[in-house]
């Protein structure tokens, strides 16, 4: 790509560039910035799914009756992205069972009840004394202890992600505060009123992966934002952070898109931004770095943008994991009248909800209530007219049209070509799409299929295999067995020789003695 630097968005001596295609969306962010964070009460009971994180679902470390401390460690998954869930609240283990959880599967998942004690007391805290002294390995174990995903909605390990990138060698921390969707302002109220936090995760960040400088990108228009963060660098003896602000495009706060604006660098398919040296977390991560290191708590809350135009007073609370959406609705004054579709996430990448019973999860960035009059009635689908609005606006350079024949036929293997991997279902086809052809669920469906045929695939690969290993076998045990028939046949014969050998020098002897005498 052609670097092509955006004038107006040049700060702190670093030049921008554009990534292909994104939406200007309407941005409704300040509703919910008009009041400051708040502390959400505790329900009656936190129902804690085990499967926050990406990869396998932890298992349960504690059992029914069970009383637990705030941060104890209530689930344990030490497989590859896997992580540990821990106690939101102090209280006794009411039960480990099926429930509602918030996933696009709409499945219901394990969860461990806990009854706050209201006591909300903290386990013994082991931080680590002075950061700066720790030895990288060791900052690393410590996050990978506190549970603690990429809030960012990409839920895989922190601790397990600064790992690998400690090995591959990475010289920029990115910070990623440019959220885009719509609707989201928990990052942007994080970096407003707790600035200093965000900047000492920055600093343990890099010093736990050996990066030598920090970058963090906010959106243009997060004017309060800046200043903030820029204080807080001050007040601080950090000399290499950068703040950047970049244009306000969807999807802007994607990680390939981000890099690709501040470095103008593609992170190649089926590659990862540690391939070119950077690593990529959201400025909340960030604050959850810091709160391990420094104060040894867990990853036990996160704050959770409430608004839309189906809730009264939208906002921003600090919620328990686990945490019925039910109850956060209700403290920003509950349901506005039509209040008809809950979404978790944003309007473009988010999915809707069947329940508000379904818990806060570490994922869980926005929850969104829309009005029947937010929502569009369903456009009937017609066929594709080849208009090229889609290419244009994709910001991964596809061609969905094309990518759409392939998944909606099952041409899996020119699926894997047409690069479906590297699509990042941020729906900006979708939006532009004058058919009304619902080309993200397509996708979806398609990377979902793509899984079933690589594991049919193995599947198939592995029983040719063991087929070969046992005819191989077979006809060895058959080779050895003609082998040791042999060996017996020939030992017969010669024993046969050897008596017959016998018995005519014995014959030969007799008849000597006979003539003898
Ligand atoms: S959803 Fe996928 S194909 Fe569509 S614009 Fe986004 S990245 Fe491109
Ligand atoms: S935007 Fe829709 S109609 Fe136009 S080329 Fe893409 S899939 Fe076809």
């Amino acid at each position: 790509m052609q670097p092509d630097p955006i004038q107006t968005a040049k700060l702190a001596g670093t030049r921008l560039y554009h990534f292909h295609g994104g939406l200007r969306l309407r941005h409704n962010k300040q509703v919910s910035c008009e009041l400051p964070i708040a502390r959400a009460a505790l329900p009656e009971c936190v129902y804690v799914p085990l499967m926050q994180h990406s990869g396998q679902e932890a298992e349960p470390t504690v059992a029914a009756g069970q009383k637990v401390l705030k941060g104890e460690v209530i689930g344990r998954c030490d497989h590859a992205g896997g992580g540990w869930v821990h106690a939101p609240t102090s209280g006794t283990v009411n039960a480990i069972a099926r429930h509602p959880i918030s996933h696009p599967s709409g499945l219901d998942g394990v969860c461990v009840l806990v009854e706050p004690d209201g006591l909300d007391q903290w386990t013994a805290l082991q931080p680590i004394a002075d950061w700066r002294d720790a030895e990288p390995a060791e900052l690393r174990e410590l996050i990978n202890g506190a549970g603690i995903v990429g809030l960012g909605g990409g839920v895989f390990p922190t601790g397990r992600k600064i790992e690998e990138a400690s090995r591959r060698g990475i010289h920029t921390l990115i910070l990623n505060g440019a959220e885009c969707e719509p609707y989201i302002s928990c990052d942007e109220m994080l970096m407003r009123e707790q600035p200093a936090s965000i900047i000492l995760g920055a600093q343990i960040l890099q010093r736990a992966i050996g990066a030598d400088r920090t970058v963090i990108a906010i959106e243009d228009q997060m004017g309060a934002v800046y200043q903030a963060l820029a204080r807080a660098v001050a007040a601080t003896d950090a000399t290499a952070i950068d703040i950047v602000k970049v244009t306000t495009l969807y999807p802007e706060g994607g990680e390939k898109q981000l890099i690709q604006v501040l470095t103008g660098l593609e992170t190649p398919s089926g590659g990862r931004p540690t391939d070119l040296g950077l690593l990529c977390q959201n400025v909340a991560t960030a604050t959850a770095v810091a709160r391990a290191v420094v104060e040894g708590k867990a990853l036990v809350e996160r704050i959770v943008t409430v608004t839309g135009s189906g809730v009264r007073r939208p906002r921003n609370l600090a919620a328990a994991i686990g945490t019925p959406i039910s109850d956060l609705v209700e403290q920003c004054g509950g349901y506005a009248e039509g209040a008809a579709r809950l979404v978790l996430g944003g309007p473009m990448m988010g999915y809707s909800l069947a329940s508000d019973a379904n818990p806060v999860i570490k994922a869980a960035n926005c929850i969104l209530v829309l009005t029947e009059n937010d929502i569009q009635p369903p456009q009937p689908e017609m066929p594709c007219i080849r208009c090229g609005e889609c290419a244009r606006v994709c910001p991964a350079l596809l061609q969905p049209q094309q990518l759409h024949v392939t998944v909606r036929n099952g041409f899996w293997d020119d699926t894997i070509e047409a690069g479906l991997a590297d699509c990042i279902e941020c729906g900006c086809c979708d939006y532009v799409c004058p058919s009304h052809i619902p080309l993200v669920d397509w996708f979806r469906h398609g990377k979902s299929e793509l899984r079933r045929v690589a594991a049919e695939r193995a599947g198939a690969e592995n029983a040719r295999r063991r087929y070969e290993a046992r005819e191989a076998r077979l006809a060895r045990l058959k080779q050895e067995r003609r082998q040791r028939m042999q060996e017996k046949k020939q030992a017969l014969g010669d024993q046969r020789a050897k008596q017959e050998r016998i018995e005519a020098a014995v014959e030969r002897a007799r008849s000597r003695r006979r003539n003898e005498t």
